[in-house]
């Protein structure tokens, strides 16, 4: 390791390696450090010239980095399945997020884009709900069917609602669920399908139909309870 001294009283740290190559690399990290690579032909004295003359660049270079680094975890945080779990930015060239020990980690090489990270979290929120979705919609099903009750053939949607949770169309077969449930515990979600399948049955909200859902769904009145 050495250590140039710039005009301005500030000092440049950097490591060279002889390599068989005929040009000049230099690769900052965030420690600061300029990284050479230089042929061995290559004069001591002609690297230290040109580290002093890209010396600002490599300086500003450096502390994007470590700014990056030390912002990683950008405070926000993304709500799934009723757990609440930190978003933490690595900078890697995968551009995707995953959930992964009790956090949402997003890998990109765009770490200060805020709503391309936004993006990126919403689309792993997505994939994981439609998962949830559709097993749910098996259970439901299967334990509809082992009671003797068989639905129909039932399409079913995901969409973003401003003023339902769930809907049925019992005529067309088609149920929509509100991608926002994305954020409530699984039982939440269940208790919105238990709730749409029912209207297959019952059409109305009168007691009968509660009493079907509850048949099914005994902690209804609990979970659903949430939405409110
Ligand atoms: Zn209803």
């Amino acid at each position: 390791m050495k250590t140039i001294k710039l005009a301005d009283g500030r000092e440049l740290v950097y490591e060279l390696t002889r390599k068989n190559v005929r040009n000049i690399n230099f690769r900052v990290k965030a420690d600061g450090i300029v990284y050479v690579s230089a042929g061995r032909a290559v004069p001591a004295a002609r690297i230290e010239e040109l580290l002093s003359e890209r010396a600002e660049y490599l300086l500003e270079a450096a502390a994007r980095l470590r700014e990056r680094e030390e912002r990683s975890e950008i405070g926000d945080t993304v709500r799934l399945f009723g757990r609440e779990y930190p978003i933490r930015v690595i900078s890697g060239a995968r551009e995707t997020a995953l959930f992964d020990c009790g956090e949402c980690r997003v890998f990109t090489k765009h770490g200060d884009d805020r709503a391309y990270i936004r993006q990126l979290v919403g689309r792993a929120v997505s994939e994981r709900f439609l998962g949830l979705c559709r097993e749910l919609n098996d259970e439901v099903r299967r334990e509809l069917a082992e009671a003797g009750l068989v639905p129909p053939p039932t399409r079913v949607t995901i969409k973003d609602m401003s003023s339902r949770w769930g809907s049925c169309s019992y005529n067309r077969g088609h149920i929509s669920i509100n991608s926002r449930l994305a954020a409530y515990p699984r039982e939440t979600v269940l208790s919105v399908f238990w709730h749409e399948y029912a209207h297959y049955w019952h059409h109305d909200h009168s007691a009968r139909f509660y009493a079907f859902v509850e048949r099914f769904c005994p902690e209804y009145q609990r979970w659903n309870g949430l939405l409110k």
